[in-house]
């Protein structure tokens, strides 16, 4: 499983359509000076893999993430952000060998998951990278406070990471979900 294409209009600093191809043999660097948006394209595969907090995104809320404008360019109305994964050796259940996920939100509030083009909910984003290393919050992206969340005292915040790695969160997920319902029937 890899990363094969990431599409991005409309998200942060990126107004016109912004196609990143990933190739699959060698390594994808993103160079530029201080404030160019390198970090709004780590941000992108972030959202579009469904986060949910703005502040993880280095945003206060979630609406802006959408193009604000400039002095020479209105402020946009919609974010979108997709991220195309080859699947051919069946990592991501559902029998896709190629999975393009799609992630939409507008300023009033509105917001869209596609699957393959397909809505879906959010949780079946989510579903689909738990215990794959993949993820909103998984180790595959990381940035500079998440190695001192590593190497700090913090037993709890360590502890995510190695569960996530050794393929249990997943089940400690679905064990807390079946839980809250539980608790609702009762
Ligand atoms: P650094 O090298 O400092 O880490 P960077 O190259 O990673 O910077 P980013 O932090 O990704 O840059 O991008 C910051 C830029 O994105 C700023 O110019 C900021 O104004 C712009 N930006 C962020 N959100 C929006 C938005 N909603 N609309 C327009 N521009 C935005």
């Amino acid at each position: 499983m890899y990363l094969s294409k990431l599409r991005i209009f409309g998200f942060k600093s990126f107004a016109n359509k912004v196609e990143v191809n990933f190739p699959k043999n060698g390594l994808t660097a993103v160079v530029g000076p201080n404030g160019c948006g390198k970090s709004n394209i780590i941000d992108a595969i972030r959202w579009v893999m469904g986060e949910q907090s703005a502040k993880t995104l280095r945003s206060s809320k979630m609406e802006d993430v959408i193009f604000s404008g400039t002095t020479s360019r209105p402020p946009m109305n919609m974010a979108e952000v997709s991220l195309v994964i080859d699947n051919e050796e069946g990592v991501l259940k559902g029998g896709y060998s190629q999975i393009m996920i799609t992630r939409q939100a507008f300023r009033n509030g509105d917001s869209n998951y596609l699957l393959n083009n397909q809505p879906c909910r959010l949780k079946d984003i989510q579903h689909l990278f738990y215990d794959t290393g993949m993820g909103a919050a998984s180790y595959s992206l990381m940035e500079a406070k998440m190695i001192d969340s590593i190497l700090n005292e913090k037993d709890d915040e360590r502890r995510l990471l190695f569960e996530e790695a050794s393929g249990i969160s997943k089940y400690k997920k679905q064990r807390a979900e079946t839980k809250r319902q539980l608790e609702r029937t009762t």
